[in-house]
């Protein structure tokens, strides 16, 4: 099945969660894991359940998430000693992959060798997002500066929009 028909049913899948619920339901885990691999949807809810979704809101409306590792869990992050978090951008408009992710599979399973259509971190962010369970930071310019700089360590120059 091509890419985009794949997308296309994990997001209606996931749109089928009611948001209210606390909990996913087996049918919508068995849906998901005809999808998309199921390790790939346990990690996620995993990743879920430790509270390990966090979104942050700019005060001029941008949003981006930040998923931690599966290691960490969001009771113990301190903004800028994380080292292993991932941001992710859900909603891209103007790519063909409407969503990225900082983490080495994004870059090689799902850009590179095209072998899967996400990474568990952006799973996570949709299912969370659904769910109404990230952990919602309203963000100031210097808290986002310091969290691109925290995910993208070995950039020099972060790019700017
Ligand atoms: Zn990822």
């Amino acid at each position: 099945m091509p890419a985009e028909e794949l997308l296309a049913l994990a997001s209606a899948t996931i749109q089928t969660i009611d948001p209210s619920a606390s909990f996913i339901t087996d049918e919508v885990l068995a849906s998901l894991s005809a999808i998309l691999p199921e390790k790939l949807v346990i990690a996620a809810l995993d990743l879920i359940d430790r509270r390990n979704v966090i979104h942050y809101v700019t005060p001029w409306g941008h949003t981006e998430y930040e998923v931690l590792g599966s290691t960490e869990t969001g009771a113990n992050i301190i903004l800028g000693e994380s080292p292993s978090s991932y941001s992710v951008l859900l909603d891209i408009q103007t790519s063909p992959v409407p969503y990225s992710c900082s983490c080495p599979a994004f870059l090689h399973s799902v850009l590179r060798l095209e072998s899967h259509i996400m990474c568990k971190h952006i799973l996570a962010a949709l299912i969370a997002r659904q769910m109404n369970m990230s952990i919602i930071r309203p963000t100031s310019v210097d808290e986002l500066a310091a969290l691109f700089i925290r995910q993208f360590p070995t950039k020099a120059e972060t790019p700017r929009e």
